[in-house]
């Protein structure tokens, strides 16, 4: 009886010509760019990987060996190094097969045996998927990142690979795996930023996860109708020329969103596919930062941008390092309504960086000088690098990690993952500030690495920090913080809050006294004159304003009583004056002051309803004045709007209300401006950014027609106040070109 098994010769036989087809065709592409030494290097390396795994099957059938194949593949597309690929070839032998480090370290170098160490340790890292558990992963990620990254873009090289065949798998693997790799790896590509690993593992992770959304929304984007793709191309093609004038190099290119990408917004916000405007975006790369603010110049002026959609991340790179001009104009098609898109404008060597985070060091040559996000990321995996003795087990880097080898500055984690840097000897008030005064103010508590903790403890590398906070508004932070925040941030923040908070308390106990004392003395004052009145006392005892009065009052500062009479005077003055009865529409017999969620405090009003006027757009500082609108609430104009003119005001008395800006409150407001200038290359860059360092955000930025030999824009932005609103003006003023700045009135 003949066997019916092949001899094992007959079957490695096989299994050879199929691994040699695959190396040979990858070996093409390699033998462009690799030394001749390096390509016999890699020739070994692949000769001694097939020997290894031998005749061992994949789940799909296939040669184990066209695995690390495949994954080396994908690193030779990162634009990795030679060792590097050369430890892909081999990064399962020291796991599966005989064929152990230190032979690796004997065959190949210590270098390429150390990536294949980390890579198997790695394998074994135990990760969980619970969200709690984030951090912790990232964090044992990180670590064994910081030994090379290399030995990481290895390991998703290799989960990549393994999700693309994961449908061999048993429906139970198909699972667990693809949540781990939403949970965990696409996380960290998205946090190297290498885009096109992440959005692929994402989508692959979906497709097992929930396949009947994932097949709805892939067919749902090819059943966009060839119109549409015309459309997209033409808009593509406008968009170019019309940034050709000052970006002659520009090109122009088109970004679909990932199926993940679609089915998170779909799914998350609750929307139809047909509601996702970002489906397509317009991608427009040009040569240099100026050319990108140039290009968005350009672009305003002949589309119209939907307001408070522009985003700079030129000036303001993501976390992961991605940096662009985001902004989303109408484009109209043959007298239809306009179809928003999202432009995105950035440098090529921005784009180099969006598509390959960490990977472009390796892919484009990329010299990281300069401080971007991604540089300070790179910068503290280079001090773990530097800091990683030989031959340490990852338990003794865990150590490394939290003992101070940075000696200035400690890194920790948010419960999230987000990574807070801070100086050494920080404290876990210190990081609550960090995060946002609102959290800090709100403390009650704080867990390091999951145990509560103290709040003078000081923080180490590698900890977890979450802080436990009240319900807003908290009660504030207590005196002997300051003496143990160790930020002069954190100090400023929380001296600001006493200054503020003991200020509010007096003004409005001093508010309070004078009412309560001009009510039990029966003296009163019609809505209108009240204001002018206590103005005027707040004159004679020499304060700039009502409120300084009534904090003055409220501290003891000045006495109410020694004043009774100057305000029955003044009451008996005006009384006479008024030959009619007082208008109808008085409110209330007792003055209130009523603050409302605006940041503004009407006299006389409970809960009222504030809306700021569009004529004139106040911010806080400006001197204010409120009307009451039929059935709208008070609107406030400023009080040298003509729409609040004192003939106006004649009219209808009865209507207008004093207001004052309630100074505790943190509130936002709009500004828009009209600048002219003298045309400079660069010079939108610098309004831009010096916007970004003065954190005040841009909501519109456009360019207009040049008039007169003057070029001009016009500039929104939100500021939290008339005293930030002239600080940016002058220094407006001080850019190069700049001719007038009007505050722009819609
Ligand atoms: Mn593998």
């Amino acid at each position: 009886m003949p066997d019916k098994v092949p001899p094992k010769e007959d079957k490695l036989a096989a299994v050879r010509q199929i691994a040699d087809a695959a190396w040979a065709s990858l070996r093409g592409s390699l033998a462009e760019g690799e030394t001749p030494e390096n390509l016999a290097m890699l020739d070994k390396a692949y000769s001694i990987a097939l020997e290894a795994h031998g005749t061992t099957p994949r789940k799909s059938g296939d040669p184990y060996i066209t695995h690390p194949i495949a994954v080396t593949e994908i690193l030779h597309e990162f634009g990795l190094d030679a060792p590097a690929l050369a430890a892909a070839l081999l990064h399962d032998v020291a796991e599966d097969t005989d064929f152990t480090i230190s032979d690796i370290r004997k065959t190949f170098s210590k270098e390429i045996a150390d990536l294949v160490n980390g890579v198997t340790k790695l394998s074994k890292v135990q990760l969980s998927t619970q969200e709690e558990q984030q951090a912790e992963n990232i964090r044992k990620m990180l670590i064994a990142m910081s030994a090379d990254i290399r030995v990481i873009l290895i390991k998703l090289a290799d989960r990549l690979h393994n999700m693309r065949t994961l449908q061999y798998k048993s429906e139970d693997s198909q699972l667990r795996i693809a949540r781990e790799t939403l949970d965990i790896y696409a996380p960290i590509a998205h946090r190297l930023g290498v885009r096109w690993v992440k959005e692929e593992l994402e989508d692959l992770s979906l497709r097992f996860m929930d396949p009947h959304a994932y097949e709805e929304v892939r067919q749902s984007m090819e059943a966009i109708s060839g119109e549409r793709r015309e459309f997209l191309a033409e808009t593509q093609q406008k968009i170019l020329e019309c940034v050709r004038p000052l970006c002659p190099d520009a090109e122009v290119g088109g970004r679909i969103k990932s199926v993940h990408g679609i089915y998170r917004k779909m799914f998350l916000q609750n929307k139809s596919f047909g509601e996702i405007f970002d489906v397509f975006a317009v991608r427009i790369l040009v040569n240099t930062k100026e050319e990108c603010y140039n290009a968005l110049g350009l672009i305003h002026e002949s589309f119209t941008a939907i307001p408070g959609r522009l985003k700079d991340y030129i000036s303001m790179p993501k976390p992961n390092g991605y940096q662009s001009l985001h902004t989303v104009v109408l484009v109209r098609k043959s007298g239809a309504d306009g179809i928003p898109f999202e432009v995105q404008i950035r440098t090529k060597t921005m784009h180099q960086m969006a598509e390959y985070g960490v990977a472009a060091h390796w892919k484009y040559k990329l010299q990281y000088t300069g401080k971007s996000a991604l540089d300070q990321q790179l910068d503290w995996l280079r001090k773990l690098v530097d800091s990683q003795k030989e031959g340490e087990e990852p338990e003794d880097l865990v150590q490394t990690l939290k003992s101070d080898f940075v000696p200035e500055e400690v890194y920790v984690f948010t419960p999230k993952g987000d990574i807070i840097n801070m100086p050494q000897g920080a404290t876990v008030i210190d990081f609550a500030y960090a995060i946002h005064s609102g959290v800090g103010e709100r403390m009650i508590g704080a867990k390091v690495d999951g145990r509560i903790v103290p709040l003078e403890t000081e923080l180490k590398t590698g900890e977890i920090v979450s802080i436990m906070t009240s319900a807003p508004p908290g009660k504030g932070p207590s005196r002997d913080w300051l003496a143990l925040a160790k930020t002069s941030s954190a100090r400023a923040k929380i001296r600001a809050w006493f200054k503020r908070e003991m200020r509010e308390e007096n003004v409005q106990r001093g508010r309070e006294e004078l009412e309560r004392e001009l009510h039990r003395n029966r003296i009163s004052f019609a809505d209108e004159d009240y204001p002018e009145v206590l103005q005027s006392a707040a004159k004679r005892h020499r304060f700039e304003n009502i409120e300084d009065f009534y904090a003055a009052i409220g501290y003891g500062g000045v006495s109410v009583h020694r004043m009774l009479s100057y305000f029955k005077e003044e009451s008996g003055k005006l009384q006479q004056k008024r030959e009619e009865p007082k208008d109808a529409l008085e409110i209330t017999d007792t003055k209130k002051l009523t603050r409302s969620k605006e940041g503004v405090i009407v006299e006389g009003l409970d809960d009222v309803l504030v809306k700021f006027a569009h004529c004139c757009s106040p911010i806080p500082g400006d001197p204010i004045i409120g009307f009451i609108t039929r059935g709208h609430g008070v609107s406030i104009h400023t009080k040298g709007c003509t729409n609040a003119s004192a003939e106006r005001r004649a009219e209808e008395p009865g209507r207008w209300l004093s207001a004052y800006w309630d100074t505790a409150a943190n509130e936002r407001f709009e500004v828009s401006l009209l600048i002219e200038y003298h045309d400079r290359i660069g010079i939108l860059a610098d309004v831009s950014t010096l916007c970004t360092n003065m954190h005040i955000p841009i909501s519109d930025f456009s360019s207009r027609h040049a008039k007169d030999g003057l070029h001009s824009f016009t500039l929104s932005v939100v500021v939290n106040g008339a005293e930030q609103f002239e600080r940016l003006h002058s220094r407006i003023r001080e850019i190069k070109g700049i001719v007038t700045i009007a505050r722009f009135q819609a």
